[in-house]
């Protein structure tokens, strides 16, 4: 339907079970400039010959942007200089460009605020840890599932991103560890996870090409491995099933925090068009299909879903499939501005967590970084402007 950003869960917003909330500004918005990443081998070759280019500087081009991190002309040696330049508007035009950066724990997580080619914004998130550098990206411009509890939820959903805007944060993020600019010195970009803004199963096709471009070696992709790469859904079962089918070793998040349908309908909308059964269902065949352990994403509220009976009937519910193919993450939520939610007692995550392990399950709580920046997650809003 003209005007509608494609979800690919609600196709034109308009009917079936769930409606994505679209924001004020979603009309239709033009599409972002094509980038090298959104384009097939074809495609490319096509648009280089159109610049007089033959095939192998297709090649080159790849070679500079995933194994070298580079779109500037300057750095294009192997080319003659006289189409540098031209190449490089074609096949790389600035598809996001950082508004402002925010620094919290001593220089380990930084977030940036990024504007698209349409004024809309956008962040992602850098952390280090002691064996790891993340990078948590998003893949909407806001998000149409109406969690009430998230802040990008609040926003609705403007429209979905491209490929090329995916990949640009983490060739950006890449370059940014490379150069030592996270506190620690430098290093590698080793983890993607799709958890800033946007539901990635509602821009399924975008992410999966980002994901198979993310992972695959230079001078095909990044070379981080699909392992190392998550993708976090709210629960739309067709988009699980989908990936499951890709056969690529990609972790898997479920956002589930309820273990009943009653609780769960209030907190995650989409839980009345794919209920627990179905997502649990959809999350247990993901894990037989890639032998990869799903995470199950919990984000505890306080006297809402963080009580004793709610930690039992998770463990029976997860239980019900089998051992050890789910690792729970609860997460003390970070309250958004103006929410009625809010953190659990450090006594009852406790309390929740025991009841896990003694259940046999793998839990671990997972920190908040950059909650003082509100760059953790759920956290993302861009707010510091406007999406318009
Ligand atoms: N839309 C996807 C991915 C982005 S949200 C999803 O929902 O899975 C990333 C994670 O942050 C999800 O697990 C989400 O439930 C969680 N989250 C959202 N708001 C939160 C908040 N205020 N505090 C803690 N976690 C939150
Ligand atoms: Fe969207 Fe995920 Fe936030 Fe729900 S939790 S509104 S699905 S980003």
């Amino acid at each position: 339907m003209a005007g509608q950003p494609d979800s690919g869960i609600t196709p034109g917003g308009e009917h079936g079970g769930f409606r994505d909330v679209l924001a004020p500004g979603h009309a239709r918005r033009g599409k972002p400039p094509l980038h090298f990443t959104d384009m097939d081998d074809r495609a490319r070759q096509e648009a280089a010959g159109k610049l007089g280019l033959p095939r192998f500087r297709v090649s080159q081009l790849a070679n500079h942007y995933f194994s070298h991190l580079s779109i500037d002309p300057d750095t294009f040696s192997d080319f003659p200089s006289a189409s540098r330049q031209e190449a490089a508007e074609r096949f790389f035009p600035a598809l996001i460009t950082p508004v402002t950066s925010q620094v919290a724990d001593r220089g380990m997580t930084v977030k940036t605020l990024w504007k698209l080619f349409d004024g809309s914004q956008i962040e992602s998130v850098l952390m280090r840890y002691p064996k790891r550098v993340t990078l948590c990206i998003s893949s909407q411009v806001g998000c149409g599932m109406g969690c009430p509890f998230c802040a990008t939820g609040q926003l609705g959903l403007t429209r979905n991103m491209s490929t090329g805007e995916i990949l640009e944060q983490v060739r950006a993020a890449a370059v940014a560890v490379r150069q030592g600019r996270l506190a620690g010195g430098p290093g590698r970009l080793s983890n993607v996870v799709f958890m800033g803004m946007g539901e990635p199963m509602g821009n399924y096709r975008s992410v999966l090409s980002a994901v198979r471009q993310i992972s695959a070696l230079p001078p095909h992709g990044f070379g981080i491995s699909a392992r190392n790469i998550t993708v976090s859904t709210v629960g739309v079962v067709p988009g699980i099933r989908k990936l499951a089918g890709e056969g690529i070793p990609v972790r898997l998040a479920v956002s589930l925090h309820a273990p009943s349908d009653a609780l769960r309908d209030e907190l995650v909308p989409m839980n009345r068009r794919f209920d627990t059964e179905q997502v649990l269902d959809a999350a247990h065949d993901y894990y037989l299909a890639s032998k990869r352990r799903v995470s199950i994403e919990y984000a505890l509220m306080r006297g809402i879903n963080d009580q004793a009976e709610h930690a039992r009937l998770l463990a029976k519910r997860l239980n019900h499939y089998g051992d050890d193919w789910a690792h729970v993450n609860p997460i003390p939520l970070n309250p958004i501005e103006g929410s009625r939610w809010t953190a659990s007692e450090p006594e009852d995550e406790r309390r929740f967590l025991e009841i896990l392990h003694a259940a046999g399950i793998a839990a671990t709580l997972r920190d908040t970084r950059g909650s003082d920046i509100d760059g953790a997650c759920g956290q993302l809003a861009a707010k510091t402007g406007q999406v318009h």
